[in-house]
Protein backbone atom coordinates (compact mmCIF):
# COMPACT_ATOMS: atom_id res chain seq x y z
CA UNK A 1 0.00 0.00 0.00
CA UNK A 2 1.11 3.60 -1.01
CA UNK A 3 0.70 6.64 1.46
CA UNK A 4 -0.80 10.22 -0.45
CA UNK A 5 -0.34 13.17 1.79
CA UNK A 6 -2.07 16.24 0.99
CA UNK A 7 -1.44 18.90 2.81
CA UNK A 8 -2.92 22.30 1.96
CA UNK A 9 -1.46 25.17 3.65
CA UNK A 10 -3.76 26.84 6.10
CA UNK A 11 -7.21 25.83 4.66
CA UNK A 12 -8.75 26.11 7.58
CA UNK A 13 -10.33 28.74 9.17
CA UNK A 14 -12.24 30.68 11.63
CA UNK A 15 -16.34 31.80 11.12
CA UNK A 16 -15.72 34.42 8.61
CA UNK A 17 -18.20 37.52 8.94
CA UNK A 18 -18.16 37.78 5.23
CA UNK A 19 -19.71 34.73 4.81
CA UNK A 20 -22.31 34.52 7.31
CA UNK A 21 -20.65 32.86 9.98
CA UNK A 22 -19.12 29.99 7.83
CA UNK A 23 -16.09 28.89 6.85
CA UNK A 24 -14.15 28.92 3.58
CA UNK A 25 -14.20 24.94 4.42
CA UNK A 26 -18.04 25.12 5.05
CA UNK A 27 -19.16 27.58 1.85
CA UNK A 28 -17.11 25.74 -0.24
CA UNK A 29 -18.08 23.23 -3.21
CA UNK A 30 -16.25 20.56 -1.88
CA UNK A 31 -17.63 16.92 -2.86
CA UNK A 32 -14.39 15.42 -3.41
CA UNK A 33 -13.19 16.60 -0.13
CA UNK A 34 -16.42 15.45 1.31
CA UNK A 35 -15.87 12.08 -0.28
CA UNK A 36 -12.13 11.71 1.77
CA UNK A 37 -14.12 12.50 4.69
CA UNK A 38 -17.20 9.87 3.54
CA UNK A 39 -15.14 6.76 2.53
CA UNK A 40 -12.25 7.71 5.93
CA UNK A 41 -11.68 8.47 9.07
CA UNK A 42 -11.78 11.88 10.24
CA UNK A 43 -10.62 13.94 13.43
CA UNK A 44 -8.61 17.63 14.18
CA UNK A 45 -5.12 17.71 14.54
CA UNK A 46 -2.95 19.95 16.76
CA UNK A 47 0.41 20.59 14.15
CA UNK A 48 2.25 21.40 17.76
CA UNK A 49 0.48 21.10 20.17
CA UNK A 50 -2.44 22.43 21.59
CA UNK A 51 -2.62 26.41 22.29
CA UNK A 52 0.29 27.15 19.77
CA UNK A 53 0.00 28.76 16.52
CA UNK A 54 2.29 27.02 14.15
CA UNK A 55 4.24 28.67 11.30
CA UNK A 56 4.31 26.26 8.39
CA UNK A 57 7.42 25.16 9.16
CA UNK A 58 7.53 23.66 12.55
CA UNK A 59 3.93 22.19 11.43
CA UNK A 60 5.57 19.95 8.65
CA UNK A 61 8.45 18.93 10.36
CA UNK A 62 5.73 17.63 12.86
CA UNK A 63 3.44 16.09 10.48
CA UNK A 64 6.43 14.33 8.80
CA UNK A 65 7.10 12.58 12.47
CA UNK A 66 10.46 15.09 13.26
CA UNK A 67 9.67 16.92 16.64
CA UNK A 68 10.26 20.48 15.76
CA UNK A 69 11.27 21.26 19.48
CA UNK A 70 14.03 19.25 18.48
CA UNK A 71 14.69 19.61 15.03
CA UNK A 72 14.30 23.04 14.90
CA UNK A 73 16.02 26.05 14.82
CA UNK A 74 14.83 28.41 11.86
CA UNK A 75 13.27 29.14 9.06
CA UNK A 76 16.87 29.99 6.97
CA UNK A 77 18.01 26.54 5.89
CA UNK A 78 14.70 25.72 4.37
CA UNK A 79 14.40 28.35 2.56
CA UNK A 80 18.01 28.07 1.33
CA UNK A 81 17.49 24.62 0.16
CA UNK A 82 14.20 25.29 -1.62
CA UNK A 83 15.68 28.19 -3.70
CA UNK A 84 16.97 25.46 -5.62
CA UNK A 85 20.64 27.31 -6.12
CA UNK A 86 24.12 26.45 -5.99
CA UNK A 87 24.32 26.78 -2.47
CA UNK A 88 25.26 23.68 -0.56
CA UNK A 89 24.37 23.76 2.69
CA UNK A 90 27.03 22.09 5.18
CA UNK A 91 26.31 20.75 8.79
CA UNK A 92 26.79 23.94 11.23
CA UNK A 93 26.36 26.92 8.25
CA UNK A 94 24.13 29.36 9.45
CA UNK A 95 21.72 29.62 6.81
CA UNK A 96 19.15 33.28 6.42
CA UNK A 97 16.43 34.59 4.15
CA UNK A 98 17.80 37.60 3.01
CA UNK A 99 17.07 40.83 0.53
CA UNK A 100 18.32 43.56 -1.35
CA UNK A 101 16.78 46.80 0.83
CA UNK A 102 17.16 50.83 0.51
CA UNK A 103 18.98 52.53 3.47
CA UNK A 104 19.31 56.06 3.44
CA UNK A 105 22.45 56.95 5.62
CA UNK A 106 21.26 56.89 9.15
CA UNK A 107 20.46 53.40 8.20
CA UNK A 108 16.98 54.32 8.00
CA UNK A 109 14.74 51.32 5.61
CA UNK A 110 13.60 53.39 2.79
CA UNK A 111 12.81 50.34 0.95
CA UNK A 112 12.95 46.49 2.12
CA UNK A 113 12.84 45.39 -1.31
CA UNK A 114 14.88 48.16 -2.75
CA UNK A 115 12.14 48.11 -5.27
CA UNK A 116 11.37 44.61 -6.34
CA UNK A 117 12.94 44.44 -9.83
CA UNK A 118 16.85 44.14 -9.41
CA UNK A 119 17.92 43.27 -12.58
CA UNK A 120 21.81 44.03 -11.59
CA UNK A 121 21.21 41.77 -8.77
CA UNK A 122 23.51 39.30 -9.45
CA UNK A 123 26.40 41.58 -10.53
CA UNK A 124 25.79 43.16 -6.70
CA UNK A 125 26.29 40.01 -4.84
CA UNK A 126 29.41 39.45 -5.88
CA UNK A 127 30.67 42.14 -4.47
CA UNK A 128 29.97 40.53 -1.05
CA UNK A 129 29.98 37.13 -2.10
CA UNK A 130 32.67 35.72 0.31
CA UNK A 131 33.00 38.44 2.78
CA UNK A 132 34.90 37.86 6.10
CA UNK A 133 34.20 39.14 8.83
CA UNK A 134 37.11 41.22 10.47
CA UNK A 135 35.86 39.72 13.88
CA UNK A 136 36.06 36.15 12.84
CA UNK A 137 38.88 35.50 9.94
CA UNK A 138 37.86 31.87 9.66
CA UNK A 139 33.94 32.38 8.66
CA UNK A 140 32.86 33.86 5.44
CA UNK A 141 29.65 34.69 4.14
CA UNK A 142 28.33 33.16 1.22
CA UNK A 143 25.26 34.23 -1.07
CA UNK A 144 23.46 33.77 -3.82
CA UNK A 145 20.47 35.59 -5.46
CA UNK A 146 17.13 33.73 -6.25
CA UNK A 147 14.40 35.88 -7.54
CA UNK A 148 13.36 39.21 -7.49
CA UNK A 149 15.07 41.35 -4.13
CA UNK A 150 15.97 37.86 -2.44
CA UNK A 151 18.49 36.14 -1.66
CA UNK A 152 19.90 33.43 -0.01
CA UNK A 153 22.94 33.35 2.22
CA UNK A 154 24.79 31.19 4.68
CA UNK A 155 27.82 31.80 7.26
CA UNK A 156 29.78 28.99 7.31
CA UNK A 157 33.00 28.52 9.99
CA UNK A 158 33.04 27.53 13.57
CA UNK A 159 31.90 28.92 16.71
CA UNK A 160 28.56 29.85 15.24
CA UNK A 161 24.95 30.38 16.44
CA UNK A 162 21.87 30.75 14.98
CA UNK A 163 20.12 32.18 18.24
CA UNK A 164 20.45 35.58 16.93
CA UNK A 165 17.65 38.54 16.16
CA UNK A 166 16.49 39.07 12.67
CA UNK A 167 18.02 42.22 10.85
CA UNK A 168 14.93 42.66 8.47
CA UNK A 169 12.03 43.77 10.84
CA UNK A 170 9.53 43.53 7.62
CA UNK A 171 8.92 47.02 8.10
CA UNK A 172 10.20 50.29 5.93
CA UNK A 173 10.48 53.72 8.01
CA UNK A 174 11.99 52.57 10.26
CA UNK A 175 16.31 52.24 11.35
CA UNK A 176 17.52 48.81 10.47
CA UNK A 177 17.28 46.44 13.26
CA UNK A 178 20.85 45.32 15.00
CA UNK A 179 21.60 41.83 15.23
CA UNK A 180 21.55 40.69 18.68
CA UNK A 181 22.19 37.32 20.57
CA UNK A 182 18.96 35.47 22.05
CA UNK A 183 20.84 33.64 24.20
CA UNK A 184 23.73 34.31 26.34
CA UNK A 185 26.28 32.20 24.83
CA UNK A 186 29.60 33.67 23.26
CA UNK A 187 28.97 32.00 19.88
CA UNK A 188 25.66 33.96 19.62
CA UNK A 189 27.43 36.98 20.72
CA UNK A 190 30.07 36.67 17.94
CA UNK A 191 27.58 35.63 15.51
CA UNK A 192 25.31 38.58 15.85
CA UNK A 193 28.53 40.75 15.54
CA UNK A 194 30.04 39.23 12.67
CA UNK A 195 26.08 39.60 11.29
CA UNK A 196 26.34 43.52 11.83
CA UNK A 197 30.09 43.51 10.30
CA UNK A 198 28.50 42.17 7.11
CA UNK A 199 25.19 44.49 7.08
CA UNK A 200 27.85 47.56 7.53
CA UNK A 201 29.90 46.62 5.00
CA UNK A 202 27.18 45.47 2.43
CA UNK A 203 26.10 49.36 2.74
CA UNK A 204 29.64 50.65 2.64
CA UNK A 205 30.18 48.45 -0.80
CA UNK A 206 27.27 48.77 -2.24
CA UNK A 207 26.15 52.47 -2.40
CA UNK A 208 29.15 53.00 -3.63
CA UNK A 209 28.73 50.69 -6.85
CA UNK A 210 28.25 52.41 -10.20
CA UNK A 211 25.16 50.05 -10.88
CA UNK A 212 23.70 51.84 -7.75
CA UNK A 213 24.11 55.05 -8.89
CA UNK A 214 22.78 53.89 -12.52
CA UNK A 215 19.73 52.57 -10.41
CA UNK A 216 19.35 56.28 -8.91
CA UNK A 217 19.08 58.59 -12.23
CA UNK A 218 17.17 55.90 -13.87
CA UNK A 219 15.07 56.52 -10.74
CA UNK A 220 14.87 53.17 -9.03
CA UNK A 221 15.59 52.59 -5.50
CA UNK A 222 19.41 51.58 -4.94
CA UNK A 223 20.09 47.88 -3.76
CA UNK A 224 22.13 49.47 -1.04
CA UNK A 225 22.35 47.17 2.09
CA UNK A 226 21.30 43.31 2.79
CA UNK A 227 19.03 42.63 5.46
CA UNK A 228 18.91 38.84 6.89
CA UNK A 229 16.12 36.98 8.52
CA UNK A 230 15.12 33.49 9.82
CA UNK A 231 18.80 32.52 10.93
CA UNK A 232 18.85 28.90 11.39
CA UNK A 233 21.64 26.00 11.72
CA UNK A 234 20.04 22.98 9.54
CA UNK A 235 19.45 20.05 12.03
CA UNK A 236 21.01 16.24 11.40
CA UNK A 237 18.20 14.60 10.21
CA UNK A 238 17.51 10.89 9.15
CA UNK A 239 16.42 10.99 6.16
CA UNK A 240 12.31 10.76 5.31
CA UNK A 241 13.07 7.31 3.20
CA UNK A 242 15.73 5.30 5.74
CA UNK A 243 13.46 6.36 8.63
CA UNK A 244 10.51 4.99 7.60
CA UNK A 245 11.65 2.66 5.01
CA UNK A 246 9.53 4.30 2.12
CA UNK A 247 10.21 5.71 -0.87
CA UNK A 248 9.18 9.57 -0.56
CA UNK A 249 8.87 12.14 -3.39
CA UNK A 250 7.35 15.82 -3.18
CA UNK A 251 5.28 17.70 -5.28
CA UNK A 252 4.72 21.69 -4.25
CA UNK A 253 5.73 25.20 -5.54
CA UNK A 254 6.68 27.12 -2.51
CA UNK A 255 10.47 27.04 -1.59
CA UNK A 256 10.09 26.84 2.27
CA UNK A 257 7.99 23.51 1.12
CA UNK A 258 10.38 22.10 -0.67
CA UNK A 259 13.05 23.12 1.17
CA UNK A 260 11.61 20.83 3.93
CA UNK A 261 10.94 18.26 1.88
CA UNK A 262 14.47 18.22 0.32
CA UNK A 263 16.63 18.50 3.98
CA UNK A 264 14.21 14.85 4.43
CA UNK A 265 15.67 13.63 1.46
CA UNK A 266 12.38 13.49 -0.77
CA UNK A 267 12.78 13.32 -4.34
CA UNK A 268 11.20 16.18 -5.88
CA UNK A 269 8.33 15.22 -8.53
CA UNK A 270 9.11 18.64 -11.10
CA UNK A 271 5.56 20.12 -12.03
CA UNK A 272 6.33 23.30 -13.92
CA UNK A 273 2.24 24.83 -13.68
CA UNK A 274 2.63 24.40 -9.59
CA UNK A 275 3.49 27.80 -8.94
CA UNK A 276 2.53 28.20 -5.19
CA UNK A 277 0.32 30.82 -6.44
CA UNK A 278 -3.07 31.49 -7.00
CA UNK A 279 -2.44 30.71 -10.34
CA UNK A 280 -1.18 27.22 -9.30
CA UNK A 281 -2.77 24.21 -11.22
CA UNK A 282 -3.96 22.02 -8.54
CA UNK A 283 -5.01 19.59 -11.50
CA UNK A 284 -1.40 19.13 -12.80
CA UNK A 285 -0.24 18.19 -9.39
CA UNK A 286 -3.37 15.50 -9.23
CA UNK A 287 -2.15 14.05 -12.34
CA UNK A 288 1.83 13.67 -11.35
CA UNK A 289 0.46 12.09 -7.75
CA UNK A 290 -1.30 9.63 -10.11
CA UNK A 291 1.45 9.40 -12.63
CA UNK A 292 4.43 8.54 -10.20
CA UNK A 293 2.60 6.92 -7.66
CA UNK A 294 3.60 3.62 -8.69
CA UNK A 295 7.38 4.29 -8.31
CA UNK A 296 7.37 5.67 -4.87
CA UNK A 297 5.62 4.51 -2.10
CA UNK A 298 4.95 8.35 -0.21
CA UNK A 299 3.88 11.37 -2.05
CA UNK A 300 3.71 14.73 -0.39
CA UNK A 301 1.87 16.90 -2.52
CA UNK A 302 1.80 20.91 -1.22
CA UNK A 303 -0.68 23.55 -2.25
CA UNK A 304 0.05 27.19 -1.12
CA UNK A 305 -2.71 29.59 -1.69
CA UNK A 306 -5.22 28.80 0.68
CA UNK A 307 -2.80 30.40 3.52
CA UNK A 308 -2.02 33.12 1.20
CA UNK A 309 -5.44 34.06 0.46
CA UNK A 310 -6.60 34.03 3.81
CA UNK A 311 -3.31 36.20 4.54
CA UNK A 312 -4.94 38.72 2.68
CA UNK A 313 -8.04 38.78 4.41
CA UNK A 314 -10.02 37.33 1.12
CA UNK A 315 -12.30 34.32 1.78
CA UNK A 316 -14.03 34.40 -1.21
CA UNK A 317 -10.63 33.53 -3.14
CA UNK A 318 -9.71 30.99 -0.48
CA UNK A 319 -12.94 29.25 -1.39
CA UNK A 320 -12.32 29.23 -5.15
CA UNK A 321 -8.76 27.63 -4.14
CA UNK A 322 -10.86 24.84 -1.59
CA UNK A 323 -12.57 23.76 -5.14
CA UNK A 324 -9.57 24.28 -7.06
CA UNK A 325 -8.01 21.94 -4.65
CA UNK A 326 -11.37 19.55 -4.59
CA UNK A 327 -10.88 18.99 -8.37
CA UNK A 328 -7.45 17.79 -7.45
CA UNK A 329 -8.93 15.52 -5.11
CA UNK A 330 -11.42 14.31 -7.62
CA UNK A 331 -8.87 13.49 -10.02
CA UNK A 332 -6.33 11.31 -7.66
CA UNK A 333 -9.52 9.71 -6.08
CA UNK A 334 -10.76 8.43 -9.91
CA UNK A 335 -7.29 7.03 -10.61
CA UNK A 336 -6.77 5.45 -7.68
CA UNK A 337 -7.88 2.12 -5.56
CA UNK A 338 -8.42 2.87 -2.07
CA UNK A 339 -7.27 -0.53 -1.87
CA UNK A 340 -3.84 0.35 -2.61
CA UNK A 341 -3.41 3.43 -1.74
CA UNK A 342 -4.09 5.44 1.83
CA UNK A 343 -4.56 9.35 1.56
CA UNK A 344 -3.97 11.89 4.12
CA UNK A 345 -5.76 14.99 3.38
CA UNK A 346 -4.96 18.02 6.17
CA UNK A 347 -3.81 21.64 6.57
CA UNK A 348 -0.65 22.54 8.48
CA UNK A 349 -2.62 24.74 10.68
CA UNK A 350 -5.51 27.36 10.59
CA UNK A 351 -5.01 30.45 8.98
CA UNK A 352 -7.80 32.96 9.70
CA UNK A 353 -9.19 35.32 6.87
CA UNK A 354 -10.29 37.71 9.64
CA UNK A 355 -6.75 38.62 11.15
CA UNK A 356 -4.91 37.72 8.50
CA UNK A 357 -2.84 35.11 10.85
CA UNK A 358 -2.00 31.79 11.82
CA UNK A 359 -4.04 30.38 14.85
CA UNK A 360 -3.89 27.84 17.19
CA UNK A 361 -7.07 26.18 16.34
CA UNK A 362 -6.60 22.39 14.81
CA UNK A 363 -7.21 21.71 11.26
CA UNK A 364 -9.31 18.77 10.21
CA UNK A 365 -7.82 15.71 8.64
CA UNK A 366 -9.25 12.81 7.22
CA UNK A 367 -7.51 9.45 6.38
CA UNK A 368 -8.75 6.96 4.02
CA UNK A 369 -8.48 3.89 2.28
CA UNK A 370 -10.34 0.80 2.71
CA UNK A 371 -8.03 -0.19 5.32
CA UNK A 372 -9.68 2.02 7.84
CA UNK A 373 -13.09 1.99 9.94
CA UNK A 374 -15.25 4.84 9.09
CA UNK A 375 -17.09 7.04 10.79
CA UNK A 376 -20.29 9.23 10.24
CA UNK A 377 -18.31 12.18 9.38
CA UNK A 378 -19.70 13.42 5.51
CA UNK A 379 -18.38 17.15 4.97
CA UNK A 380 -14.51 17.96 5.54
CA UNK A 381 -14.68 21.05 7.68
CA UNK A 382 -13.57 22.19 10.77
CA UNK A 383 -16.52 21.14 13.11
CA UNK A 384 -17.64 18.10 11.31
CA UNK A 385 -13.93 16.34 11.34
CA UNK A 386 -13.79 17.18 15.22
CA UNK A 387 -16.52 14.61 14.98
CA UNK A 388 -14.95 11.71 13.55
CA UNK A 389 -12.64 8.86 15.03
CA UNK A 390 -9.57 9.83 15.02
CA UNK A 391 -10.23 12.47 18.07
CA UNK A 392 -7.85 15.23 18.03
CA UNK A 393 -4.46 14.06 17.22
CA UNK A 394 -0.91 15.61 17.25
CA UNK A 395 0.93 16.90 14.01
CA UNK A 396 3.44 13.62 15.01
CA UNK A 397 0.70 11.34 15.37
CA UNK A 398 0.13 11.56 11.55
CA UNK A 399 3.09 9.33 10.69
CA UNK A 400 2.46 6.40 12.84
CA UNK A 401 -1.35 6.06 11.98
CA UNK A 402 -0.31 5.68 7.99
CA UNK A 403 2.80 3.74 8.65
CA UNK A 404 0.70 1.43 10.59
CA UNK A 405 -2.21 1.59 7.86
CA UNK A 406 0.31 0.48 5.42
CA UNK A 407 1.63 -2.33 7.74
CA UNK A 408 4.93 -0.33 8.10
CA UNK A 409 4.74 -0.71 12.25
CA UNK A 410 6.21 -3.52 14.72
CA UNK A 411 4.19 -4.65 17.81
CA UNK A 412 5.12 -3.27 20.83
CA UNK A 413 5.56 -5.66 23.45
CA UNK A 414 4.88 -9.38 23.37
ZN1 LIG B 1 1.46 26.89 6.45
ZN1 LIG C 1 0.84 31.45 6.39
Amino acid sequence: MKIILLVNDGMSDQPCKDLGGKTPLEEAKSPNLDALARLGMCGIMDPIKPGVPPGSDTAHLAIFGYDPFHYYSGRGPFEVLGCGGSLKLQPGDIAFRANFATVNEDFIVLDRRAGRNIPEAKELVKLVDGYIPPSAPDVNVYLEHTVEHRLALLLRGPGLSPRISDVDLGQSKVKLNECKALEDTKTAVQTAQMVNEFVRNSYDVLSKSPLNKKRRIAGFPPANVILLRGAGMLSKMQSFGERYNLKASFIAGGALYKGIARALGMQEIPVPEATGKFNTNTLAKGRAVVANLKENDFIFCHVKATDSMAHDHDPQKKIEMIEKIDKMVGYILKHVSLDEVVIALTADHTTACSTGKHTADPPPIAITSSEVINDDVVRFTEKECAKGRLGRILGVDVMPILLDIVGKTKKFGA
